[in-house]
């Protein structure tokens, strides 16, 4: 299929919202992380520990709603720290989810594009006979709502996570498969819990996704293997990225501030770059 001298992405390699992200924002940024891995040679954003305790907390918020979702009684769960306690406040008083359907926590999917394998993470998927819902927690700081939608639906995750359900969620829909105009996408924000944003979907959409996708992994694959790709022109977007210095796009790291939070969160190891064949479906 390919290429001498190009882009020999191991047998294993799993294309991700984030990984393509990664690549949408600066070429480069995807070369030394997913091709060389070089390792994270730089804090993310500063306050260092304000950062640190951000991410925590979003992981523990996460794991605090998949516990309620999964039945265990809300008496028995504790948020210990000021801001959990506000959002799991804030989640209890919305219920953003409470709706009848069949629910699927945490569930991966996976499908084949441009001869790669594309996974998904979803925090919630509620399948109706008419519907197909996605449900994905925020705890970043809530910009100006006409930006954040903007930004949300130009997102990788936006694009990623309906197109693989529409493609992949047959199995989720008792072997039926989801047509576009059933997906709709919603993002919860803990911090304005009654300003939920919210994109449905329909043929176009896909057609236009998976042509996005296809091209982008195309491009990808076609990289040269042995010089540095493209920097990003973008140099706020290097005030965050942790091979700053690699790069000679300096040493500080940057300040974050309303709605940073939400690029910086997707593309954080370990947040979302999770082991996707260890996470069961759980239907109920
Ligand atoms: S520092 Fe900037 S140019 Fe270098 S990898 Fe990070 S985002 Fe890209």
């Amino acid at each position: 299929m390919i290429r001498n001298n190009t882009t020999q992405l191991a047998p294993n390699f799993q294309f991700s919202q984030s990984s393509l992200q990664d690549y949408v924002e600066c070429k480069r940024r995807f070369q030394l992380r997913y091709i060389e891995r070089v390792a994270w040679p730089a804090v993310q954003a500063q306050p260092i520990l304000e950062h640190e305790a951000r991410l925590a907390n979003g992981q523990a918020f996460h794991r605090l709603v998949q516990q309620q979702l999964l039945g265990i009684p809300e008496t028995r769960l504790t948020p210990v720290d000021d801001d959990l306690r506000r959002w799991w406040q804030a989640y209890l008083e919305t219920r953003p989810a409470d709706i009848e359907g069949r629910r699927y926590i945490e569930i991966a999917l996976a499908a084949t594009i441009a001869d790669q394998r594309l996974v998904a993470q979803y925090d919630l998927v509620v399948i109706t006979p008419q519907s197909a819902q996605i449900f994905d927690w925020k705890t970043s700081t809530h910009p100006e709502k006409p930006e954040t939608t903007r930004r949300l639906f130009e997102r990788m995750q936006t694009r990623v996570y309906r197109y693989l359900l529409v493609r992949a969620g047959a199995d989720l829909n008792d072997g039926q498969s989801i047509a576009p105009e059933q997906v709709t996408m919603t993002y919860w924000f803990a911090e304005t819990p009654e300003e939920p944003v919210h994109f449905a979907y329909n043929a176009d959409q896909f057609a236009a996704d998976e042509r996005v996708l296809t091209s982008l992994i195309t491009e990808i694959q076609m990289q040269e293997l042995n010089s540095p790709w493209e920097l990003t022109t973008q140099e706020r977007t290097c005030a965050f990225c942790p091979y700053r210095s690699l790069c000679e796009r300096g040493v500080e790291a940057g300040e974050t501030q309303a709605g940073d939070e939400v690029e910086i969160e997707l593309s954080t190891p370990g947040i979302l770059d999770l082991d996707l064949d260890q996470i069961a479906e759980i239907p109920f």
